[in-house]
């Protein structure tokens, strides 16, 4: 028992802003009446970790770096310069840095600066601290999207959040709740998929795991992005321009940022590559200022994205100098710049003459310190070196990761041969991601190898333990490098065992630059499997043992031969550190897949645009030879049990909303394993005086049946569920009637329907 006597703070040393018993909007304002123009302008600049220049300009060491400017990150900037920068309170904020030693050292260097203000260091910890080494990778976000489970989504979230501040990390640039139109965009693994419903939920779960309700000193700060529509670009090219109307904007694109700012109080926003219908993303005052910030209250703060304020001139050509640029930002609503020189010179010249209103700068730099007071950063800015390695990876975040890799996993096809049973097989294994770090996705620095498990290395250890045999085949990691000399070699192996197991897919890791096939600004004109692929399947095929596909892709594969003669194909996703443990607990039948696909699954890159919440003229017509049915519809799974969904009842078929109705429906595991069911309800409104979708996902549950096992569930219908903007864009509910549909994918053949009538017409309150 020991008595502490805290020792006396001195009054004179202690400004009122360094005093933390103080509230934060009181230390602001007092931090902000001491602040110059230029200290203001300094909060809003980011730059790039300094290590992470280096290595990006070419593994300079520093010496290197610093007699050899003109090579830089930032041309004419050397690592010293920017260390001077830190000091005089002109870099507010870094990107990407990599280590808690790093950290320390910069807000150290901070501290230096005449008010001493904390530096805030955003990563794009996008599915766990990935970028760092030795951190939790879990399952890339479409990966996550096919749990449909938002509350594993919110734990590993929370997970990501301690991770993260342990290397001394304060700000994630996620979630990405673009809402994926067109699987063509390389950024697709990034998405929570097509649908605005599911994205919204996953969204909310990750700022919320993230952020909890109201950040502190525990948590890190979300980051909405990118808004908007990048996902609907012209051709599916990253950042070529998006035409959207207002109403698909609305309906589509629109809501999940809603929910993150209303739900969830997300804290960040980043702007998107894209011009918005003729108008760059970086200076989109509409959306920005008039509807985010005013009218729906966001009270955070904006970020560009990459080097996007200069591309307003450079680029979409609407600016004629990168200082005019700046003020159309600032002045738009932007409040930080990553990343680099000049802005800050901009910025400060803006408000000197005239163009940038001050009040913009009070306002960013405001928003900025809020951040960091909240995050407990003036007080503690520094991370304990010696603890990092025993907060990252721990038994417990492993735990989810696994999990979150498990329940992702998405049966395409099965024909009689999954799970694998007994045991003396010959197992034969090849493919370009079969043993590498591919299943990791993009955002993904190599993580150290007793840290992940290739899908080779958990099927091998899987099956030995089972008294299978198992050998491999390596075909290189480049998909178009697969020669045929390797096919016939693959084949005459396939041709020696019992089953084929081929591990296909893409490659987005992140790392991998030069063999990446799909990720940010590695777009895809096909969805067929890239380089060689197929032929290496048709030979193995042709050799005439059963041939298992295991997808690892964040992009979705079509690939309709494959699915006419692969005897299975598993869709493992980009599933993380423990995804080749999670595919091979799949293929043996330890785990039994309960993942649904959170996109539309195409027959071909023809039938784009392809999406389950269509309108009801989009099939009026046919395709001259080629159906109009997808591969695989959108909540598409299958399982190794069987699941029956009764008929839907509704506790009143007529409503006006004076109580709400309820769906309820029973599930029952009619099979003999344990397994998931992930049940979907669809609403669609049969009449309305604007065109609505013929249906559109409204509730879902993830249940999990023993053999033999019932569950009820029940679905609240909230007039929020039936409301669509009316033609002055006011929030409705009709009176009429709507179809309420439930079952286990958005197919019509798998969907059980039930009525309900709305007695009259509601208008909601925004
Ligand atoms: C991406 C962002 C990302 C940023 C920082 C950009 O190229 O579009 O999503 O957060 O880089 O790495």
């Amino acid at each position: 028992f020991a008595i502490v006597i805290s020792p006396l703070k001195s009054p004179a040393q202690e400004l009122p802003y360094q005093d933390a018993s103080l509230s934060v909007e009181e230390r602001l304002n007092d931090l902000m009446s001491r602040m110059t123009l230029e200290e203001k302008a300094g909060q809003m600049c980011q730059y790039v970790g300094i290590e992470h220049m280096l290595k990006a300009s070419g593994n300079l060491t520093e010496e290197e770096m610093k007699k050899s400017d003109a090579q830089g990150f930032y041309p004419g900037i050397d690592a010293e310069d920017m260390r001077e920068l830190v000091r005089e309170g002109k870099i507010g904020s870094f990107l990407h840095v990599l280590h808690a030693e790093e950290a320390n050292k910069l807000q150290k260097l901070a501290k230096e600066s005449r008010l001493g203000i904390p530096l805030l260091i955003g990563i794009d910890a996008i599915h766990g601290d990935a970028l760092v080494e030795g951190t939790t990778v879990y399952p890339s976000p479409i990966s996550q999207a096919a749990t449909w489970n938002d509350k594993l989504q919110f734990k590993a979230s929370q997970q990501t959040a301690k991770e993260m501040r342990a290397t001394g990390s304060h700000w994630s640039f996620t979630p990405n709740i673009d809402v994926l139109r067109d699987p063509r965009w390389g950024r697709t693994g990034e998405t929570f998929g097509e649908d605005p419903y599911l994205v919204g939920n996953m969204g909310v779960a990750t700022i919320k795991g993230l952020q909890s309700d109201s950040f502190g000193p525990a948590n890190v700060i979300a980051c909405a992005k990118h808004l908007i529509a990048g996902s609907q670009s012209v051709n599916g090219i990253n950042s070529a321009p998006t035409d959207v109307s207002k109403r698909t904007l609305y309906e589509v694109f629109l809501p999940p940022y809603r929910r993150a700012i209303q739900e969830a109080n997300v804290f960040s926003i980043m702007a998107a590559h894209n011009e918005v219908n003729g108008i760059p993303a970086h200076m989109h005052k509409a959306l920005m200022t008039d509807l985010l910030r005013e009218e729906w209250g966001f009270e955070g703060f904006y970020v560009s994205d990459w080097n996007d304020v200069s591309r307003i001139y450079s680029l979409h050509k609407v600016a004629e100098s990168f200082q005019r640029a700046s003020e159309l930002a600032v002045s738009a609503g932007l409040d930080m710049h990553m990343h680099g020189p000049e802005f800050f010179d901009h910025v400060v010249e803006g408000v000197k003459n005239g163009s940038i209103p001050s009040e913009r700068v009070e306002q960013a730099c405001r928003a900025i310190l809020e951040a960091k007071f909240r995050l407990g950063l003036f007080e503690e800015a520094l991370v304990e070196e010696s603890e990092v390695a025993g907060e990252l990876y721990t038994p417990e975040h492993q735990a989810t990761a696994l999990q979150q890799a498990r329940e992702a996993m998405t049966l395409l096809r099965n024909d009689n041969i999954l799970p694998l049973q007994g045991s003396g097989k010959k197992l034969f294994i090849t493919g370009p991601n079969a043993n590498n770090m591919t299943t990791l996705g993009d955002w993904a620095s190599p993580q150290p190898e007793d840290k992940f498990i290739t899908v080779y290395e958990g099927i091998k250890e899987l099956a030995e333990s089972k008294g299978h045999s198992v050998d491999y085949f390596d075909i290189g990691e480049r998909s178009k490098e697969i020669t045929q000399a390797m096919i016939e070699n693959a084949a005459e192996k396939a041709g020696a065992a019992d089953v084929a197991v081929l591990v296909l897919g893409e490659n987005s890791f992140r790392h991998d630059w030069p063999n990446k096939t799909t990720g940010e600004n590695i777009d895809r004109a096909s969805l067929q499997l890239s380089g060689n692929q197929l032929e290496l399947a048709k030979a193995i095929h042709k050799a005439g043992k059963p041939v298992i596909v295991v997808y690892v892709s964040g992009s979705p594969i079509s690939e309709p031969w494959l699915q006419q003669n692969a005897r299975a194909i598993l869709n493992a996703w980009e599933p993380g550190s423990f995804g080749g443990q999670a595919v091979a607990e799949v293929l043996f039948g330890d785990y039994n897949p309960g993942g649904k696909l959170p996109l539309t699954v195409p027959m071909s890159v023809g039938q784009l645009q392809m999406v389950y919440n269509h309108k009801p003229s989009t099939y009026k017509h046919k395709y001259h030879g080629t159906p109009k049915k997808p591969l695989y519809p959108f909540g598409y799974g299958l399982s190794y049990t069987s699941f029956e969904i009764s008929q839907p009842e509704i506790s009143a078929t007529k409503t006006d909303f004076s109580t709400k109705p309820v769906v309820s429906f029973k599930v029952t595991n009619t099979g003999n394993m344990k397994g998931s069911e992930v049940v979907q309800l669809y609403i669609r409104d049969d009449y309305s005086m604007v065109t609505r979708p013929v249906k559109e996902l409204k509730a879902y549950k993830r249940v999990e049946l023993e053999p033999g096992e019932t569950t009820e569930v029940e679905f609240r219908i909230t007039p929020e569920k039936l409301a669509f903007y009316d033609m002055d864009f006011h929030p409705v509910v009709e009176e009429g009637d709507f179809t309420i549909m439930l079952g286990n994918s958005s197919a019509d053949k798998d969907l059980k329907t039930t009525k309900l009538r709305v007695t009259k017409n509601i208008e909601l309150i925004e």
